[in-house]
């Protein structure tokens, strides 16, 4: 997958081979405590291609069952390798008919698409195959992002066949074409968007569940509006799922945290797991042993289950693990409990605006993605975007626990 997501990266490949191995298993408990770890089953490319990733992985599972570590098998969610599905339709589409592009050589897939739907629900039973405990699908989310310029924002999730009959079907309305969060059709339809992803969740959490397996999907936690951004929503998934993976930008390394979901966390009937990154991935080098001390400091002091990263950092330009056996259990240190800002936006010109992103917004992104230059300028970005540290000026105090 990072072979295929950038451009010509070095990767060093014994490096990240070993991650399954009983040395670096042992090691990772030894120092972290490790009780749960996702690994990778189906990164969405074709079977054909996956031959030997399932065969890697099944060889493997009796180092984490050893361990009593369990297992939950990675199955990529909405969006496939298009070039090795181009035969099949799952695809979502925009405004124009245009495919939706989900980072270089990906496509979205559409949850109200009764082929693609079939085609995950495969997924999660071959999965489910395995002696692993659970299935987690990845990227959960239904169709394109919205760019939110309130009370304008521009076209998000899907404009396919299926979904535009589905929505006429429950609403006796044409899908919008133009969104505006005053007006009732636009939440119509993020209610409608929201109602078929989840209803997807719960058949996918049945499969895994009949066959006595734990089910999850990530979660993005950006402090947005999860029904309009994603199509999810935190109590329905709560309900369908063994816990709740979230993950964000609030490493506090990178000068935020995550109290703002203490009280999500508290209540919250399932396990919460929290993935913090401080950049981007493949952005930044392994995490030292006070990142590690931070991450588990906030964890004991939110009560969540602290989810490390082990892969996907680069030194030099080279991918490579984490090396547990260059880290020490962590300790507790102290970290700001400053809560991050809003990130609404607002701008003269928004209605303008939307119309030019749904217009020209899917062309645009396929540039991004598959164009060098593009894609080192608008990472450059979206880095200072995502990485920016909560102003120090607000609420001093910690947040109540
Ligand atoms: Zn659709």
């Amino acid at each position: 997958m990072i072979n295929l997501k950038f451009f010509n990266p070095k990767i060093d490949e014994e490096d990240l081979m070993k991650s399954y191995d009983a040395p670096v298993l042992k090691k990772a408990k030894e120092i972290l405590g490790i009780t749960d770890a996702w690994v990778t089953y189906s990164w969405g490319f074709s079977k054909q291609t996956e031959q030997e990733d399932y065969r890697f992985l099944e060889e493997k599972l009796e180092n984490f069952q050893t361990l009593d570590i369990k297992t939950h098998a990675y199955v990529q969610g909405t969006n496939l390798v298009f070039d090795e599905h181009k035969e099949q339709d799952y695809w979502c589409r925009d405004l124009q008919g245009r495919l939706i592009p989900y980072h270089r050589g990906r496509a979205l897939c559409c949850p109200n698409n009764p082929a693609f739907r079939n085609y995950l629900a495969q997924k999660v039973e071959s999965a489910c195959q395995l002696a692993v405990d659970g299935v987690y699908v990845d990227n959960f989310h239904f169709g394109q992002f919205p760019v939110p310029l309130k009370p304008f924002v521009s076209f998000f999730g899907c404009h396919c066949s299926f979904c535009q009959k589905k929505f006429r079907e429950k609403t006796g309305k044409k899908l919008p074409v133009a969104f505006d969060l005053r007006l009732h059709e636009t939440q119509a339809y993020v209610l409608f968007r929201t109602q078929s992803l989840m209803q997807l969740a719960g058949e996918l959490s049945a499969i895994a569940k009949a066959h006595g397996k734990q089910f999850g999907s990530n979660s993005f936690d950006t402090g947005l509006d999860t029904k309009l951004f994603y199509g999810t929503d935190s109590n329905q998934l709560q309900a369908i799922q063994d816990y709740v993976l979230l993950e964000n930008y609030n490493h506090p390394a990178a000068g935020k945290n995550n109290h703002q979901l203490g009280q999500d966390i508290r209540q919250s009937p399932v396990p919460v797991f929290i993935v913090s990154y401080k950049q981007a991935i493949g952005k930044h080098t392994a995490f030292s042993q006070h990142d590690i001390n931070l991450i588990h400091s906030e964890s004991m002091a939110l009560g969540y289950a602290p989810c490390y990263k082990a892969s996907e950092f680069t030194t030099r330009g080279t991918w490579h693990n984490l090396d547990f056996f260059t880290l020490q259990p962590p300790s507790s240190v102290e970290y700001s409990t400053t809560l991050n800002t809003n990130t609404d936006i607002s701008l003269p010109g928004a209605g303008f605006i939307t119309y030019l992103i749904n217009r020209f917004g899917t062309l645009f992104l396929e540039r991004m993605y598959e164009r060098p230059t593009y894609r080192k300028l608008f990472g450059w970005i979206i880095d200072r975007l995502t990485t920016r540290p909560a102003k120090q000026k607000h609420h001093p105090q910690p947040a109540p626990l």
